[in-house]
């Protein structure tokens, strides 16, 4: 883009030039107004102003060059335009040379008129007013070794369009020097907490233009004290002992600085015996059972189903295995079932066959009897009418009188 523009310029300067060498002069003195040498601060606003005598036709054109104390050297800053001003950088400190070339028309003919030089100094050090404290840093800070401080030092600006710096310092222990914290550049320094001790900080703070600093503005010199230490515990005591249904806690302190530690011990859970009967089921109610927590005396009760026809509870059985959790309740439930049941030991399922199922020796005996008939059939004896089981039978049992006699 520069490149086009002087391009440009260069084509717009020959152009005129070449039609100037075929016009008559209008002369020189067409300059009414030339700004004077001027000097200012770095960043401060100045316009330079080039005013010729307006032609009737009024095609007049300006362009600014910059060049060196001579007028030489030359290069165009500005677009060829009608207007005359020109407000050039001032961003860095020093002196600068410019000059307006007119370019106009007069009466059909055209002409250039070189203006004298400008100077232009840009004072680096300016007089800029100190920043004034608005919150001052504390004279000692304290803080837990890994903990969060923030200290503040804030000041404000006397004018715009001033800028405002902050840098923060710390003592160096080994050579009692304040240094530069680097990148502590705000009103906030979040010091670090990472080791037990005292360090000593301070901050300036400095009201800038261009290259110029205000003196420093500097806080107080505050002491900031990590405490702290690795903790050597003595033993847990128990301050609150646990319950059956509590939690309890223990706790422990570091002698050197009183630091304490807690931790929780678990309720004990209750400590119930085994389960006595309270009232024996029947066949038409349920009965009920109790059993109380040896330490704190809490007590549980619960129902037994009542007695099926066979005087079994095995269907107690299921339900209580489901409903309780450990082994030795079950193994108790189980015990106290078949108690209360029969008064007999072993298993529901044999007392249930004992006493409704019939008796296997009557049925072995019975079947040696029909075998016997059945071969004796076979075999060709003849029993005849008389001689019926219950015949054989009476027969038998008068023998045995017989012999008693
Ligand atoms: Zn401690
Ligand atoms: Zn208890």
């Amino acid at each position: 883009m520069k490149m086009k523009r002087v391009i440009y310029l260069f084509a717009v300067l020959i152009a005129v030039s070449a039609f100037s060498l075929f016009t008559s002069a209008a002369g020189d003195g067409q300059i009414t107004y030339l700004s004077e040498d001027v000097s200012v601060n770095v960043g401060e606003n100045v316009t330079l102003s080039c005013e010729a005598l307006e032609t009737e036709d009024g095609n007049m054109l300006y362009v600014w060059y910059s060049s060196d104390a001579n007028g030489e050297d030359a290069s165009p800053l500005t677009s060829p335009s009608p207007s005359g001003d020109y407000v050039p950088d001032t961003l860095s400190p020093g002196e600068y040379y410019y000059y307006c070339m007119v370019y106009y028309m007069y009466e059909d003919s055209s002409n250039i008129v070189k203006s004298d030089v400008v100077t232009l100094t840009v004072n680096g050090v300016v007089d800029v007013a100190r920043p004034e404290v608005e919150i001052d840093i504390e004279k000692r800070y304290q803080v837990a070794k890994g903990g969060v401080l923030t200290i503040t030092y804030k000041c404000v600006l006397p004018d715009a369009p001033y800028s405002l710096v902050y840098q923060w310092y710390v003592e160096n222990p080994e050579t009692g020097v304040f240094d530069k914290l680097y990148g502590a550049n705000t009103d906030t320094l979040t010091v670090p907490t990472d080791r037990v001790g005292s360090s000593k900080y301070f901050c300036i703070a400095n009201t800038v233009y261009g290259d110029s600093y205000s003196p420093n503005r500097q806080s107080d010199i505050t002491t900031v004290t990590v405490t702290g230490h690795d903790h050597s515990y003595g033993e847990y005591t128990t301050v609150i002992a646990p319950t059956c249904t509590e939690d309890g806690k223990d706790i422990r302190y570091c002698p050197s600085c009183g630091a304490s530690e807690e931790r929780a011990i678990s309720a004990t859970g209750h400590s119930f015996g085994r389960w006595s009967t309270v009232t024996e089921a029947t066949e038409h109610s349920e009965g009920s059972e109790s059993r109380s927590c040896s330490v704190c005396g809490e007590t549980e009760t619960r129902t037994v189903p009542q007695l099926d026809d066979t005087g079994s509870t095995t269907e107690a059985d299921d339900t209580t295995s489901q409903s309780e959790t450990t082994d030795a309740v079950t193994t108790a439930v189980t015990t106290a079932v078949i108690t209360t049941a029969s008064g007999t030991t072993g298993t529901s399922d044999n007392i249930t066959e004992t006493e409704s199922g019939f008796p296997w020796w009557v049925a072995i005996m019975l079947f040696g009897m029909f075998a016997a008939i059945a071969f004796a059939a076979l075999a060709g004896f003849n029993f005849g009418k008389s001689k019926t089981i219950s015949g054989i039978a009476s027969k038998y049992m008068s023998l045995k009188n017989n012999d008693k006699q």
